[in-house]
């Protein structure tokens, strides 16, 4: 398994649970969105009202079902968990919109994978809070209008354009979570440690930090498996020297790059002098899939400007030659 991936590992689940923040405060970084939010979660109070819809975007990891919690916690209501590959029929959905609460916060993750038939159930819904149901079938079939009680749907995908307008137009809100600066995700790191009761350095936290590419689940899963190391290799407590080394020997290098990331920028350097080069040129030349590389490598190196889209493919930038110490070629 890939240790910098901002999926969740099967094994994570459960804890992860435990480490979920529970309250805005809780919830470090993200401050724009969490100023933004804190303001319409304190409005929809005092007016007692429910809260609008909630779309939240960005990589994995990055906490959308932690925040989805919170926003349920904040406003004193439940939370129902989905996700749009679970609800295949439309009437999966109406049975979860039926036993809703007055209040209640509806999840649903990666809420772009939800079937057509099943989204247009969900426009009324979200809109006017009633369900159409049509009974019967042919020439006697007839539409029923069914009251719901009303609801805040909080959806989460990894990129807002992966939406159809029509649901994203439904949306009050719409909060894009950002890579977390390496400050913000030490105070995460410290705060972990101290729930899994782990003693750590602050230049320690530092460097976990540092290296796990702006994503808290990452940050979280370096400082377990660090976190091991200092059980067997010292004395359980976590000092800067014993992260490191630990870290290094988990192959995730300074910047939180990987083999998988040093295969992709080494094979355009090395195979086409840096680019440019179509993303399908590179999957055939390093064995990954066109959308693998897309989705899930891509977007942090292109986040930390290692690489570069151009309309004729790839670009590896001059970042990448210094990284790896080598000379930038002359053009
Ligand atoms: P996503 O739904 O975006 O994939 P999660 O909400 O499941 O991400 O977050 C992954 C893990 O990272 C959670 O278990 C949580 O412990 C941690 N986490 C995420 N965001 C924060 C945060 N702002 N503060 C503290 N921990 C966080």
């Amino acid at each position: 398994d890939r240790i910098v991936t901002g999926d969740a590992l099967q094994e994570e689940e459960l804890l992860e649970q435990t480490l979920r923040p529970q309250t805005l405060h809780q919830y470090l970084g993200q401050e724009k969105v969490k100023s933004h939010l804190d303001i319409f979660i304190k409005a929809a109070k005092l007016r007692e009202e429910t809260l609008d819809h909630v779309l939240l975007y960005g990589p994995p990891g990055l906490g959308k079902t932690t925040l989805a919690a919170v926003i349920a916690n904040e406003m004193g209501v439940q939370l129902r968990t989905t996700s749009g590959p679970a609800i295949e029929r439309p009437g999966d959905l109406a049975a979860i919109l039926t036993s809703l609460e007055p209040g209640d916060v509806l999840f649903i993750d990666e809420i772009h994978r939800l079937p057509r038939t099943v989204e247009e159930v969900l426009y009324p819904a979200m809109e006017d809070f009633c369900l159409d149901i049509v009974i019967g079938k042919g020439p006697s079939a007839r539409s029923v209008r069914l009251d719901l009680p009303p609801f805040t749907l909080v959806g989460a995908t990894t990129r807002a354009g992966l939406l159809s307008s029509p649901l994203r137009d439904r949306f009050g809100v719409l909060s894009r979570l950002e890579y977390y600066e390496a400050s913000e995700l030490a105070s995460i790191v410290e705060r972990t440690s101290s729930i899994l009761q782990v003693e750590i350095e602050k230049p320690a936290a530092f460097e976990i930090a540092r290296r796990a590419r702006g994503t808290p689940r990452i940050a979280n899963r370096i400082l377990r498996r660090v976190r091991d190391f200092a059980q067997v290799k010292g004395d359980g407590s976590i000092t800067l020297s014993l992260a490191s080394e630990a870290l290094d020997l988990l192959q995730v290098d300074r910047l939180g790059l990987d083999h998988i990331d040093h295969k992709l920028l080494r094979g355009i350097i090395e195979k086409f002098r840096g680019g440019p080069v179509g993303l399908d040129t590179i999957s055939a030349t390093i064995g990954e899939e066109s959308h693998t590389i897309e989705d899930v490598y891509e977007p942090y190196l292109l986040q930390i400007g290692f690489l570069q889209r151009t309309p004729r493919g790839r670009m590896v930038t001059p970042l990448v030659y210094e990284h790896f110490k080598m000379e930038v070629p002359e053009v």
